[in-house]
């Protein structure tokens, strides 16, 4: 690892980070200290001409006293002061404000002690920074000031992995030191349609037939699903994980049926949760399981995941819901019906479930899902169980009951529109 006088990169890396929200402040307070350098996905992401979701910067020390800095800096041109979130323990922080946010580390060394663990950390040099990260494409520093300002330092075939679309680990033990790389290989592949060096799929794969996956928590492995499955392209994501084999290992009943999962998301309205219904389609065999109890078996891989219980109840509620929707969903002849068959029901069940129409009579549960998410689901009442008592109906069960009856009237075209026609059918549907 050496730096290389690559004034081409040199000045396209300047030019498009003047660009970027903070990048202004970065490259003036580069000139006033020596050991600025922007790094990581930034150098990545401008490089191959992409907006980079936020500017990473190394220092050699004190990251907090840098982060102070820069939202003093930012502050004047910010609609809202920047948020400077210090970790002096780990010797990170982060700069956020409305339109942009800056990492800063310390440059640091690191060294596994066995397999899997978190590593031993200490002050490094910027080569050694390089050396501790996950693919040469990350591994590209440029000084932002100092006597290598103007030059380029990378680990060996970075730029040209970069060029070439490449994504190439850095030494041969990296996925057995920290397996999560076997995530982030699979998302960076989807997500910038890289290739993986033969080496580094060969180690990959050596990496899992070893078992690496059971040497790091199911919790460092679950923050690293979550990225794949918030990626723009989380499908492709969640496929180059399947690829890897790396669903397989994690649990061997996960399966990706990727037609299904897109028709799916394309179904699911803006306030549906996307990465659940993925995660439900993931389950979506393990769920129909005769063998054991797949109830158990989901709560226990989602648990792993450390998943919230609020998302494992909706989770594992669409997996076990959507099989059997398909054909309830086809059979509703009225409103009222597909009401019933799915008020009780997650948007994520109900999507995976229209997915999953076979071609039924003209892709019929597709039809009612988008009748459901578009328009029935909608449908309010303009009286209440107020109004019912006013009107002299005793308090008691039979209060939401006429309620019900009155909605699925309403939801089926039998009511004109206004609150008389509504309380004067409860009252009908007195028995
Ligand atoms: P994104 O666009 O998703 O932010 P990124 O490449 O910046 O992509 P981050 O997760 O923000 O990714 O990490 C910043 C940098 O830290 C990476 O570019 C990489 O060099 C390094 N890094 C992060 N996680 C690891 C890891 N597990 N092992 C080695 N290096 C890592």
């Amino acid at each position: 690892m050496r730096p290389t006088t690559a004034g081409h990169e040199f000045g396209e890396v300047i030019g498009a980070l003047g660009e970027q929200p903070g990048g202004g402040e970065l490259l003036r307070m580069g000139r006033a200290r020596e050991d600025l350098a922007l790094v990581g996905g930034a150098v990545r992401d401008l490089l191959l001409g992409r907006t980079p979701r936020e500017l990473d910067v190394v220092v050699a020390a004190d990251a907090a006293g840098f982060a102070r800095e820069l939202a003093a800096d930012l502050a004047p041109g910010a609609a809202q002061a920047p948020s400077a979130t210090l970790h002096e323990r780990f010797g990170t922080a982060v700069v956020e404000w409305e339109t942009g946010r800056v990492d800063i580390a310390e440059r640091r060394a690191e060294t596994y002690s066995a397999p899997g663990a978190l590593p031993q950390v200490r002050p490094g040099t910027t080569e050694e920074d390089l050396r501790r990260r996950d693919f040469t494409v990350n591994a590209i520093a440029v000084p932002l000031g100092g006597p290598l300002l103007g030059e380029i330092i990378s680990a060996e075939h970075a730029l040209e992995d970069l060029r070439a679309g490449r994504l190439r680990v850095i030494h041969a033990h990296s996925f057995t030191d920290d397996p999560t790389r076997l995530l982030r290989l699979a998302r960076y592949r989807a997500r910038l349609g890289f290739e993986c060096e033969e080496l580094t799929a060969e180690l990959a794969r050596a990496a899992l037939v070893s078992g690496a996956l059971d040497t790091v928590s199911r919790a460092r492995i679950g923050a690293e699903v979550r990225l794949a499955l918030g990626e723009t392209e989380a499908i492709a994501a969640l496929s180059a994980i399947g690829e890897l084999g790396v669903l397989r290992a994690l649990e061997p009943r996960l399966r990706l049926r990727e037609p299904l999962a897109r028709r799916a998301l394309a179904l699911l309205p803006a306030d549906g949760r996307p990465e659940e219904l993925l995660m439900a389609s993931l389950l979506l065999e393990l769920s129909q399981s005769s063998v054991g109890d797949p109830d158990a078996a989901m709560f226990e891989f989602l648990d792993g995941l450390e998943f919230t219980a609020a998302e494992r109840e909706r989770i594992t509620r669409s997996a076990l819901a959507a099989p059997s929707l398909t054909r309830e969903m086809e059979l509703a002849e009225r409103p009222s019906e597909l009401h019933e068959t799915l008020c009780a029901q997650t948007l994520e069940a109900i999507a995976l479930a229209a997915a999953m129409d076979r071609g039924g009579p003209a892709g019929r549960a597709s039809e009612a899902a988008r009748e459901w998410f578009e328009r029935l689901r909608h449908v309010r009442l303009q009286i209440t169980g107020e109004d019912l008592l006013a009107a002299g109906i005793e308090p008691g069960p039979q209060l939401g009951r006429l309620l019900a009856l009155t909605l699925a009237r309403r939801l089926d075209g039998e009511l004109p529109d206004g609150r008389r026609a509504e309380l004067d059918a409860a009252l009908q549907a007195r028995v």
